[in-house]
Protein backbone atom coordinates (compact mmCIF):
# COMPACT_ATOMS: atom_id res chain seq x y z
CA UNK A 1 0.00 0.00 0.00
CA UNK A 2 1.13 3.93 -0.79
CA UNK A 3 2.77 5.70 2.14
CA UNK A 4 0.01 7.38 3.93
CA UNK A 5 1.76 10.69 4.49
CA UNK A 6 -1.68 12.10 6.49
CA UNK A 7 -1.08 9.41 9.25
CA UNK A 8 2.03 10.78 9.77
CA UNK A 9 1.74 14.48 9.53
CA UNK A 10 -1.60 15.54 8.85
CA UNK A 11 -0.14 19.32 8.17
CA UNK A 12 1.43 17.90 4.89
CA UNK A 13 -0.29 20.33 2.47
CA UNK A 14 2.16 19.39 -0.64
CA UNK A 15 3.96 16.36 -1.90
CA UNK A 16 6.05 14.74 -4.92
CA UNK A 17 4.48 11.07 -5.73
CA UNK A 18 4.88 8.68 -8.60
CA UNK A 19 2.19 6.69 -10.12
CA UNK A 20 2.07 3.33 -9.95
CA UNK A 21 -1.45 1.94 -11.02
CA UNK A 22 -4.22 3.97 -13.57
CA UNK A 23 -7.52 2.51 -14.33
CA UNK A 24 -9.44 5.00 -15.84
CA UNK A 25 -9.73 7.77 -13.90
CA UNK A 26 -8.66 6.11 -10.83
CA UNK A 27 -5.34 5.81 -9.80
CA UNK A 28 -2.65 5.31 -6.86
CA UNK A 29 0.32 6.65 -6.17
CA UNK A 30 3.22 5.42 -4.32
CA UNK A 31 2.93 7.81 -1.41
CA UNK A 32 0.04 10.39 -0.63
CA UNK A 33 -0.81 13.34 1.44
CA UNK A 34 -4.77 12.99 0.81
CA UNK A 35 -6.52 10.87 3.54
CA UNK A 36 -9.38 8.32 2.58
CA UNK A 37 -12.72 8.46 3.65
CA UNK A 38 -13.62 6.23 6.92
CA UNK A 39 -14.41 6.05 10.24
CA UNK A 40 -17.29 9.11 9.56
CA UNK A 41 -14.66 11.39 8.04
CA UNK A 42 -15.10 12.70 4.22
CA UNK A 43 -12.13 12.30 1.56
CA UNK A 44 -9.59 14.74 1.44
CA UNK A 45 -9.85 16.80 -2.08
CA UNK A 46 -7.32 18.74 -3.73
CA UNK A 47 -5.24 18.38 -7.15
CA UNK A 48 -2.20 16.87 -8.66
CA UNK A 49 -0.04 17.98 -11.11
CA UNK A 50 2.21 16.40 -14.11
CA UNK A 51 6.04 16.67 -13.22
CA UNK A 52 6.84 13.98 -15.56
CA UNK A 53 5.25 11.84 -18.16
CA UNK A 54 6.74 8.86 -19.94
CA UNK A 55 10.17 9.74 -18.07
CA UNK A 56 9.75 13.36 -19.38
CA UNK A 57 9.98 15.97 -17.36
CA UNK A 58 6.97 18.84 -18.24
CA UNK A 59 7.41 21.95 -17.74
CA UNK A 60 3.66 23.19 -17.18
CA UNK A 61 2.27 19.96 -16.06
CA UNK A 62 -1.69 19.25 -17.20
CA UNK A 63 -4.00 19.40 -13.80
CA UNK A 64 -6.05 16.75 -12.34
CA UNK A 65 -8.22 17.38 -9.78
CA UNK A 66 -8.82 14.90 -6.58
CA UNK A 67 -12.37 14.49 -6.14
CA UNK A 68 -12.26 11.30 -4.07
CA UNK A 69 -10.47 8.90 -2.30
CA UNK A 70 -11.61 5.56 -0.94
CA UNK A 71 -9.26 2.17 0.33
CA UNK A 72 -10.17 -0.30 -1.91
CA UNK A 73 -9.07 -3.98 -1.44
CA UNK A 74 -6.11 -2.55 0.62
CA UNK A 75 -5.30 0.21 -1.81
CA UNK A 76 -5.77 3.78 -1.99
CA UNK A 77 -7.52 4.88 -4.82
CA UNK A 78 -7.74 8.65 -5.89
CA UNK A 79 -10.58 9.29 -7.95
CA UNK A 80 -9.84 12.39 -10.33
CA UNK A 81 -11.48 14.61 -12.66
CA UNK A 82 -10.49 12.68 -15.91
CA UNK A 83 -8.23 9.72 -17.37
CA UNK A 84 -5.08 10.35 -18.55
CA UNK A 85 -2.57 9.14 -15.84
CA UNK A 86 -0.28 6.16 -16.46
CA UNK A 87 2.32 4.09 -14.23
CA UNK A 88 5.57 5.79 -14.24
CA UNK A 89 4.18 9.68 -13.95
CA UNK A 90 5.42 11.93 -11.48
CA UNK A 91 2.75 14.46 -9.95
CA UNK A 92 2.95 17.19 -7.84
CA UNK A 93 -0.11 16.43 -4.85
CA UNK A 94 -1.07 19.51 -3.53
CA UNK A 95 -3.83 19.38 -0.50
CA UNK A 96 -7.61 21.27 -0.42
CA UNK A 97 -6.06 22.62 2.73
CA UNK A 98 -9.15 24.97 3.97
CA UNK A 99 -11.35 21.78 3.57
CA UNK A 100 -8.68 19.53 5.12
CA UNK A 101 -8.46 21.68 8.68
CA UNK A 102 -11.86 22.06 8.33
CA UNK A 103 -12.34 18.72 8.79
CA UNK A 104 -9.17 18.10 11.47
CA UNK A 105 -11.36 20.46 13.37
CA UNK A 106 -14.14 18.87 13.53
CA UNK A 107 -12.80 15.06 13.98
CA UNK A 108 -10.53 16.26 17.03
CA UNK A 109 -13.80 18.22 18.71
CA UNK A 110 -16.08 15.18 18.22
CA UNK A 111 -13.61 12.70 19.58
CA UNK A 112 -13.69 15.51 22.82
CA UNK A 113 -16.93 15.64 22.78
CA UNK A 114 -17.72 11.78 22.74
CA UNK A 115 -15.04 11.33 25.40
CA UNK A 116 -16.73 13.39 27.88
CA UNK A 117 -20.42 12.18 26.99
CA UNK A 118 -19.09 8.58 27.57
CA UNK A 119 -17.38 9.69 30.84
CA UNK A 120 -20.30 11.27 32.50
CA UNK A 121 -23.05 9.27 30.93
CA UNK A 122 -21.57 5.43 29.89
CA UNK A 123 -23.06 5.81 27.05
CA UNK A 124 -21.46 3.86 24.00
CA UNK A 125 -20.71 6.18 20.65
CA UNK A 126 -22.74 4.06 18.25
CA UNK A 127 -21.35 6.18 15.15
CA UNK A 128 -20.11 9.48 13.89
CA UNK A 129 -19.94 12.06 10.58
CA UNK A 130 -18.03 15.05 10.23
CA UNK A 131 -18.73 17.52 7.41
CA UNK A 132 -16.72 20.78 6.62
CA UNK A 133 -19.34 22.75 8.06
CA UNK A 134 -20.90 20.48 11.13
CA UNK A 135 -20.79 17.34 12.59
CA UNK A 136 -22.75 14.68 14.45
CA UNK A 137 -22.29 11.40 16.48
CA UNK A 138 -25.06 8.54 17.65
CA UNK A 139 -24.77 7.36 21.04
CA UNK A 140 -26.84 5.12 23.30
CA UNK A 141 -28.48 5.80 26.14
CA UNK A 142 -31.46 5.93 27.86
CA UNK A 143 -32.57 8.67 30.70
CA UNK A 144 -31.46 11.94 28.57
CA UNK A 145 -31.77 15.20 28.37
CA UNK A 146 -30.67 18.49 26.86
CA UNK A 147 -29.32 19.79 30.17
CA UNK A 148 -27.12 16.61 30.16
CA UNK A 149 -25.79 17.49 26.92
CA UNK A 150 -25.18 20.78 27.68
CA UNK A 151 -22.66 20.27 30.65
CA UNK A 152 -20.98 18.13 28.31
CA UNK A 153 -20.43 20.80 25.60
CA UNK A 154 -19.56 23.22 28.45
CA UNK A 155 -16.75 20.39 29.33
CA UNK A 156 -15.67 20.09 26.00
CA UNK A 157 -15.18 23.70 25.70
CA UNK A 158 -13.26 24.03 28.34
CA UNK A 159 -11.33 21.82 27.70
CA UNK A 160 -10.35 22.93 24.40
CA UNK A 161 -9.84 26.43 26.21
CA UNK A 162 -7.04 24.66 27.84
CA UNK A 163 -4.80 24.29 24.30
CA UNK A 164 -4.74 20.69 24.90
CA UNK A 165 -1.38 19.12 22.40
CA UNK A 166 -2.88 16.18 20.43
CA UNK A 167 -0.47 13.75 20.02
CA UNK A 168 -0.45 11.07 17.01
CA UNK A 169 1.91 8.13 17.24
CA UNK A 170 1.92 4.40 16.28
CA UNK A 171 1.76 1.26 18.85
CA UNK A 172 2.58 -2.37 18.64
CA UNK A 173 -1.16 -3.95 18.41
CA UNK A 174 -0.43 -5.62 21.56
CA UNK A 175 0.60 -2.75 23.57
CA UNK A 176 -2.12 -0.55 21.90
CA UNK A 177 -4.97 -3.18 22.98
CA UNK A 178 -3.63 -3.16 26.92
CA UNK A 179 -4.92 1.10 26.95
CA UNK A 180 -8.34 1.22 28.44
CA UNK A 181 -11.22 2.07 26.00
CA UNK A 182 -8.40 2.04 23.09
CA UNK A 183 -11.65 1.42 20.87
CA UNK A 184 -14.39 3.52 21.19
CA UNK A 185 -16.68 3.01 18.34
CA UNK A 186 -18.84 0.34 19.85
CA UNK A 187 -19.12 -0.72 16.36
CA UNK A 188 -15.47 -0.16 14.85
CA UNK A 189 -12.79 -3.16 15.61
CA UNK A 190 -9.53 -1.45 14.68
CA UNK A 191 -7.96 -3.39 11.13
CA UNK A 192 -5.66 -6.71 11.71
CA UNK A 193 -2.21 -4.61 11.48
CA UNK A 194 0.82 -4.88 13.45
CA UNK A 195 0.36 -1.13 14.23
CA UNK A 196 -2.79 0.72 15.55
CA UNK A 197 -2.50 4.45 15.33
CA UNK A 198 -3.10 6.01 18.56
CA UNK A 199 -4.76 9.60 18.72
CA UNK A 200 -4.07 11.24 22.63
CA UNK A 201 -5.66 14.73 23.23
CA UNK A 202 -4.36 15.42 26.48
CA UNK A 203 -5.67 14.30 29.34
CA UNK A 204 -9.33 14.02 27.77
CA UNK A 205 -9.37 11.09 25.14
CA UNK A 206 -7.01 8.11 23.73
CA UNK A 207 -8.05 6.12 21.19
CA UNK A 208 -6.86 4.02 17.94
CA UNK A 209 -7.84 6.64 15.10
CA UNK A 210 -7.21 6.76 11.62
CA UNK A 211 -8.48 10.25 10.41
CA UNK A 212 -6.73 13.28 10.67
CA UNK A 213 -6.70 15.60 13.52
CA UNK A 214 -5.36 19.10 14.63
CA UNK A 215 -2.16 19.52 16.50
CA UNK A 216 -3.44 21.41 19.70
CA UNK A 217 -7.01 22.16 20.57
CA UNK A 218 -6.15 25.85 20.56
CA UNK A 219 -7.12 25.42 16.15
CA UNK A 220 -10.73 23.89 17.10
CA UNK A 221 -12.75 26.68 18.28
CA UNK A 222 -16.01 26.50 20.15
CA UNK A 223 -18.21 23.87 20.20
CA UNK A 224 -22.23 24.83 19.64
CA UNK A 225 -25.11 22.38 19.70
CA UNK A 226 -27.15 22.88 16.55
CA UNK A 227 -29.73 19.98 17.27
CA UNK A 228 -30.55 16.93 19.39
CA UNK A 229 -32.47 13.85 17.62
CA UNK A 230 -33.75 11.22 19.67
CA UNK A 231 -33.92 8.26 17.54
CA UNK A 232 -35.98 5.68 18.85
CA UNK A 233 -35.64 4.42 22.71
CA UNK A 234 -32.11 4.68 23.57
CA UNK A 235 -30.65 6.02 20.40
CA UNK A 236 -29.60 9.83 20.84
CA UNK A 237 -27.89 12.17 17.44
CA UNK A 238 -25.92 15.84 18.35
CA UNK A 239 -25.37 17.79 15.55
CA UNK A 240 -23.12 20.40 16.44
CA UNK A 241 -21.05 23.13 14.79
CA UNK A 242 -17.58 25.10 15.60
CA UNK A 243 -17.67 29.07 15.59
ZN1 LIG B 1 -11.87 9.51 14.95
Amino acid sequence: MAQTIFLEDCYAKEADAAVIAAEGNKVELDRTIFCYQGGGQPSDQGKMVVISSGGMVVSCGEEYSVADVKKERGTIIHYLNKEGLNPGDKVHCILDWERRHKLMRYHTAAHILSAIVNKKTGALITGNQIETEQARFDFNLENFNRVIIEECVKEANEAIKRSLPVKMYFLPRKEAMKIPGVVKLATALPPQVDKLRIVEIGDVDIQADGGTHVKNTAEIGQIEVIKLDNKGKSNRRVYFKLS
